[in-house]
Formats: C-alpha cells, sequence, structure tokens
C-alpha cells in the first residue's frame, strides 16, 4: 500500500469498533502485498459530534471518485431526523447488490440482499398517531438483483428466492421477476416464505446455497445466519453496483465493546479478501481467506468465539501466517 499502485481504495474506518477491525483489515492487505494509494475518509458519528455534520458532499464526491471503499462501521447520529448515512451511500453509489458469504467447518451459504429498495425507501412519515413507511419493489431492481443472485449460483447447486407473497403484492413482484429470471439463465430454483426460511435457517441451514431477497428480509436473516455460523463479527460482505463497490463486515459499530480491544476482526479481514477479488486480486484474496481459516484454527479467537485473544493477537497471527508464506514462496 505504497500509494504507487494505479488503484485509489477509500479507508472509512467510521465509530465504535469500525477504526480497530479496519486497521486488522488494513494490516492483513499490507502483508499480502496489495497496492494501492489510501484515501482516508472521515464520516459517521465521531464526525458528526466534531462538525454536525455525519458525512459532506464531498466526502461523498470522494467516496465515488475512488475505485471502491472499504468500511468499517458507523453510527446514526441522534437525530431522529437524521438517515442513516449507509443507507444514503448504498443509494447515491447504487450499490444495489448486498452479497454476503457465511462460511464455518460445515456451512457455505450465501444471502444475496437487494440493497437499494424495499422497506429502505426512505418514504415515510410520522406523526403523534401514525407511522406509515413505503416499500418499494420495482422490476428493475429486482430482476438485476437476481441476475447477480444468478451469477453465483451458476456455478454452485441452486437458488432460494425468499419472500412473503402470500402477505405482500410487492413480493409477488419479486418472486415472478426473480423466477422468470432463474428460469432464463437455466438456474435450478425454489422459493421459500421468509418466516419459514428464518426457522430452516436455524433448523437445517445446510439445505440453502444461494439465497436471493428483499432489503429487510436479507437484512434480518444475515444476523440470523451470523449466529449460526457462531459470530457476527466472523462475516464479510460486498455492497456491490454498476461503477462502484463498497466492503464491510456485516456488524455494526458495537459501541458496547469499543475501544477494548476485544473486536473479532475477521469479519472485516475476509471484507479485504472480498475487495481484492473484486480488484481483479484473486490470488491476493485466497491467500487471505486461507490465512484467516488457518489462524481461527491455530486458536486465535476472540470472546465473542469463546476464545481469550485480543483484537491485536487474532491480526498479528494472521499477518504472521501470510508473512511466512511470503518468506517461504520467495
Ligand atoms: P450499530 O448500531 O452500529 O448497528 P449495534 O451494536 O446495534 O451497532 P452490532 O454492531 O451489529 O449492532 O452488534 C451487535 C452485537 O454483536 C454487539 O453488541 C457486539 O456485542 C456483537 N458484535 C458485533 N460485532 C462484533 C465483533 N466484530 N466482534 C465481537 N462482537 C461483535
Amino acid at each position: 500500500m505504497s500509494g504507487r499502485g494505479s488503484k485509489k481504495v477509500a479507508i472509512v474506518a467510521g465509530d465504535g469498533i469500525g477504526p480497530e477491525v479496519v486497521e486488522s483489515a488494513l494490516a492483513v492487505l499490507e502483508a499480502v502485498g496489495a497496492d494501492f494509494e489510501r484515501v482516508p475518509v472521515e464520516i459517521g458519528l465521531v464526525r458528526w459530534k466534531r462538525t454536525g455534520l455525519a458525512m459532506s458532499e464531498e466526502d461523498l464526491a470522494a467516496l465515488k471518485e475512488c475505485d471502491c471503499i472499504l468500511f468499517g462501521a458507523i453510527s446514526t447520529p441522534p437525530d431522529p431526523n437524521y438517515k442513516s448515512v449507509l443507507l444514503r451511500i448504498r443509494k447515491e453509489l447504487d450499490l444495489y447488490a448486498n452479497i454476503r458469504p457465511f462460511q464455518s467447518q460445515n456451512l457455505d451459504f450465501i444471502i444475496v440482499r437487494e440493497n437499494t429498495e424495499g422497506l429502505y425507501s426512505g418514504i415515510e412519515e410520522m406523526d403523534a398517531e401514525r407511522a406509515q413507511t413505503m416499500r418499494i419493489i420495482t422490476r428493475r431492481g429486482s430482476e438485476r438483483i437476481a441476475e447477480k443472485a444468478c451469477d453465483l449460483a451458476a456455478s454452485r447447486q441452486k437458488l432460494t428466492i425468499i419472500h412473503k407473497s402470500n402477505v405482500l403484492k410487492s413480493d409477488r413482484l419479486f418472486l415472478r421477476t426473480c423466477q422468470a429470471t432463474a428460469k432464463r439463465r437455466g438456474v435450478p430454483y425454489e422459493d421459500m416464505l421468509v418466516d419459514a426460511a428464518a426457522y430452516n435457517m436455524v433448523t437445517n441451514p445446510r439445505r440453502f446455497d444461494v439465497l436471493v431477497t428483499t432489503n429487510l428480509f436479507g437484512d434480518i436473516l444475515s444476523d440470523e445466519a451470523a449466529g449460526v455460523i457462531g459470530s457476527l463479527g466472523l462475516c464479510a460482505s460486498a455492497n456491490i453496483g454498476t461503477d462502484h463497490a463498497l466492503f464491510e463486515p456485516i456488524h455494526g459499530s458495537a459501541p458496547d465493546i469499543a475501544g477494548k480491544s476485544i473486536a473479532n476482526p475477521i469479519g472485516a479481514m475476509r471484507s479485504a479478501a472480498m475487495m481484492m477479488r473484486w480488484l481483479d486480486e484473486p490470488e491476493m484474496a485466497s491467500r487471505i481467506e486461507a490465512a484467516v481459516q488457518e489462524g481461527l484454527a491455530s486458536g486465535a479467537r476472540t470472546p465473542d468465539l469463546g476464545g481469550n485473544s485480543r483484537t491485536v493477537d487474532v491480526t498479528r497471527a494472521v499477518v504472521g501466517l501470510l508473512r511466512g508464506r511470503d518468506t517461504n514462496w520467495s
């Protein structure tokens, strides 16, 4: 990361445990020899407390100018009129596909979550007596997320379309569009009600391969999946659009454990690996993933996984494995 590389990566460390896990991800990227220019962008609650603004137009422009974004976590300012900054970034950069792989010793599935529509439309109002939020589902939005899911499912087993079309008209459009896309792409598919999916995620998660669903369902099922895998701290994600991409662990800023040096950095490291794959460096991505696996197997585990390693211990273990391999290979 000498800055000589032609790629520019915006680094948004953010709030809470965000800076701690981003530091770990950067250490791992450095160890693997990733060469890109770092563009630090301060966004989030700390920034809001300091300046009254969580993100400026210039920040947004800086994010758009970079090849991609490595993101930690941010907290939304405690102001009822403030809309989520991360949602704004996802919308402004049109990061429509949230791809969340879940892997453990005996589980391997991917949740593909639509990231720009559904109940996160931002079209809502509230007074003392009544509140309403508009759930927007479009054919175009459903088709492009279904295409993304089919890209992944094509080299795997099957696609499961998760919905609540027995109650929601909007999900009838989502289901029909996903079914038509899978059929056209020749991808084996099934569909499942979201409540049944929540149950199956706990009782029989191995039945899943690639899941595609709407925004809120994907958000909730992802945290459930993280629990099934063992910890939120293990899980990575990519937010992909047509021209931009943002990589972040799926956890939030976890203010309850911030500053204690016990945050699990694995989700952030795995997000960095997803970023390198997106930047067309698959070998670096695979090396990070392998070192993370080996580090976990060797017992480098933070308290959320029942271990007593600190964030820096896990980072040191994974970086050591990567540097050791470098030496052996040279
Ligand atoms: P936010 O409001 O930013 O979403 P949050 O605290 O509501 O933050 P998460 O950050 O997703 O939600 O965290 C939920 C809980 O999971 C935290 O209270 C924390 O104990 C745990 N957790 C999340 N991330 C990690 C991590 N990387 N390592 C260990 N524990 C974590």
